[in-house]
């Protein structure tokens, strides 16, 4: 049965961009976050255990050392999930976080490893320098770049209560800059709902902020509690309001309908890796009934991604492929 794709999917945009299957391998960088290392924090974000993630490795990322994760990885990958095209996937940690040599050493190391089509680099707005901008923008003219960049938020109220050490301002401006100054590189926006300091309008307001940079994609999670994280400390305290997943998908909605149709979204929710390590929601612990929940109500309520964008052409595609997003636990995110 033909089935309308109610948004862009990621695995549409992989297609597009590289006309086959591909994944993302994880790889460690070896570096730390400024809310990690003491610079503007200790104990990293409040909802951050990064000693969660799969891509945790606890140890540098020197260029061979990179070049063996990568080789150690991909044979499996191509087995179990076919792919014919692969991202080296710097995840956790921010991983822009450190001196341009040591920048350009770790990221081409992974374009130079057979097989690596391209980088995908995770990071926060506030550790984007010039020089790291030239380097991005210098590796993005001879290949594929994306750069996941951490806002969680566009309310100072939620970036504040998720002790994340920068402010909307700084997202505002990193994104500015990402445009004017690196524009070969792919910009996916990772955004968290579900602070109890969310504004009202926080859905609508982040997608006409992300149609007005006109970024390639974003990622998006709920506000999930994790064991080993500041969230887990306070909610345990004293619980806060957390979304039940109706309320979360009405945000996604109001979210996607205000989304331009040319920016991808590479997932609609996270999906706890370890449930016993997960406080809440619960329903981030099961995949597929909240998968299924998601699609129906999207389908009851004809949810269609830019049908309330202002200025913004409405085309979507159709396809009887099922979308499939990433639900994988973001716990390290930056
Ligand atoms: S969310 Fe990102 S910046 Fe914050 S502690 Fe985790 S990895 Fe570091």
């Amino acid at each position: 049965m033909i089935e309308l794709e109610r948004y862009y999917s990621y695995n549409r945009y992989l297609q597009n961009t590289f006309g086959g299957k591909t994944y993302k391998v994880v790889v460690a960088s070896g570096l730390t976050c400024p809310t990690r290392d003491g610079t503007l924090a200790k104990g990293g974000c409040a909802f951050c255990d990064v000693r969660g993630s799969s891509s945790y490795f606890g140890k540098k990322g020197r260029g061979d050392e990179i070049q063996e994760q990568i080789r150690s990885r991909i044979p499996a990958v191509r087995e179990r999930f076919g792919a014919k095209h692969f991202l080296a996937y710097f995840q956790s940690y921010t991983n822009t976080y450190s001196d341009v040599e040591y920048l350009r050493s770790i990221y081409q190391a992974a374009l130079s490893e057979p097989g690596i089509d391209g980088l995908c680099i995770g990071t926060r707005p506030d550790c984007l320098p010039d020089a790291v901008l030239d380097l991005l923008e210098d590796l993005a003219q001879k290949s594929y770049v994306s750069l996941e960049l951490g806002v969680q938020s566009f309310d100072n109220a939620s970036l504040e209560w998720l002790t994340r050490g920068h402010d909307r301002q700084s997202s505002l401006d990193a994104l500015a800059r990402l445009k004017n100054r690196a524009p070969h590189v792919q910009v996916c926006v990772h955004l968290i709902f579900g602070s109890p300091t969310d504004s009202s309008q926080a859905p609508e307001e982040a997608a006409q902020i992300l149609n007005s940079f006109q970024i390639q994609g974003v990622k998006l999670h709920q506000l999930m509690i994790l064991e080993n994280t500041e969230l887990a400390r306070r909610f345990r305290e004293e619980p806060f309001p957390i979304l039940d997943l109706e309320a979360y998908t009405e945000q996604l909605i109001r979210f996607l309908e205000h989304l331009s149709p040319s920016i991808y979204v590479e997932r609609l929710y996270a999906n706890a890796t370890h449930n016993d390590e997960c406080l809440a929601p619960q329903w981030s612990k099961n995949r597929w009934d909240t998968h299924n929940q998601i699609r129906d109500l999207f389908q009851s309520r004809n949810c269609i991604q830019g049908a309330r964008a202002r200025g913004v052409p409405i085309s979507m595609p159709l396809s009887s492929s099922r979308s499939s997003e990433n639900t994988s636990q973001l716990t390290a995110g930056s």
